[in-house]
């Protein structure tokens, strides 16, 4: 069976993988001139179902755990290092109000916090720490996938290609633009999402951070070398490409309030996309004659793309149906 999937972000690329270990011929098709250039690029990596419970449905939660799975041990990208979560001390019942939202962690004191991350010791009196939970670079875990999937003979990518026109035929068409697929998926929109890369020796980090606060929470991710990605914004605005003043402002002043050592750090790169969503914030299955669109990822790419692969090419190549994922009706998919 031929399949070609459209769009080479971290959906298309699971998808693919998917299909290609079933042994199906793939063809992945990105308009862009190279894979991984659109909204997973700017992505924290973060792995971390227990802190999503937060706000999330079941199925981020539970995709998270296949998530953590899969990224650790079928595509080993991941580093599982828990996560931890601060709060300045006048905030303190909002890390009462995430304990109780959240499942699987542990409550630190300074002794405790010192200890897992030596240069936050005397900056918070209290923390959670997620230990189960795992970080990635989506770059590096992007170029992992694409070089498992150069390894097998009956994939092939094109890029600077645009699906639109191409006219060939296929046997399945997965349609993984993104935000892109708004002309098709006529009730996707665009939240957008700012985000910043530090550099500084003058603070290690071993795990991302999350700092709650009511109206600009951060989170810095560690990504080596002492580069560190800040985020993110969530804004309902489908202007992509430029991040403001303003938000650069927050985030900056957020990521000094974790350390003033942040303050001396190089700006190496501001970047800004739309995270692809429908109204519920969660992801769908949509079939549309001999096509599949993989959409609405969120913010919670990589955290749902190696489930969301799974149930595709089940669908396809097996016929499976998945209510949690795949029915119009938000009440069905809340029964599922
Ligand atoms: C600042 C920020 C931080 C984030 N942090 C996290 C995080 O910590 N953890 C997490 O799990 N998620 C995070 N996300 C969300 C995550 O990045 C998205 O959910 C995910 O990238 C969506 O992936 P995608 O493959 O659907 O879309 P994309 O990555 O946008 O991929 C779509 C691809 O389709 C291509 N395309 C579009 N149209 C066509 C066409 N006509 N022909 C050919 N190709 C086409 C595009 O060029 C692009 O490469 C974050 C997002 C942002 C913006």
């Amino acid at each position: 069976m031929m399949i070609r999937v459209i769009g080479a972000g971290v959906a298309g690329l699971t998808c693919a993988y998917e299909f290609a270990r079933a042994g199906e011929t793939v063809e992945i098709v990105e308009r862009a001139a190279a894979p991984g250039l659109g909204c997973s690029f700017h992505a924290g990596g973060m792995i971390s179902p227990w802190c999503e419970e937060e706000s999330a449905e079941p199925f981020i939660v539970e995709g998270g755990r296949e998530a953590l799975a899969y990224w650790t041990q079928t595509l080993p990208a991941a580093t599982v290092q828990g996560t931890l979560v601060v709060v300045p001390p006048r905030d303190r019942p909002d890390l009462v109000r995430f304990a109780r939202l959240t499942t699987n962690h542990e409550r630190l004191d300074a002794a405790r916090i010192k200890a897992l991350e030596p240069d936050l010791a005397g900056r918070f009196d209290e923390a959670l720490f997620y230990s189960q939970e795992a970080h990635l670079d989506p770059r590096a875990a992007m170029a992992m996938l694409v070089a498992r999937l150069r390894e097998f003979p009956s994939v092939s990518f094109r890029f600077n290609t645009d699906a639109e026109t191409l006219t060939d035929a296929v046997d399945w068409t997965v349609d993984c633009r993104g935000y892109a697929a708004h002309d098709a998926l006529k009730d996707l929109r665009g939240v957008k999402g700012e985000m910043l890369v530090l550099a500084t020796h003058e603070i290690a980090l071993h795990r991302p951070v999350r700092m709650l606060h009511p109206r600009h929470p951060v989170y810095v991710v560690p990504r080596g070398d002492g580069r560190f990605m800040v985020g993110a914004t969530m804004i309902e605005n489908e202007e992509r490409r430029r991040i403001t003043a303003r938000s650069m402002l927050e985030l900056l002043s957020a990521v000094y309030a974790i350390h003033p050592a942040f303050g001396e750090a190089e700006i190496i790169e501001t970047g800004s996309d739309l995270r692809p969503a429908f109204s519920d914030n969660l992801p769908r299955l949509r079939l549309a004659d001999r096509t599949l669109y993989v959409n609405g990822l969120f913010r919670h790419g990589f955290l749902l793309a190696p489930a969301l692969a799974r149930r595709a090419a089940a669908i396809i190549l097996r016929g499976e149906h998945f209510p949690e994922v795949m029915d119009a009706d938000p009440r069905e998919r809340q029964r599922a």
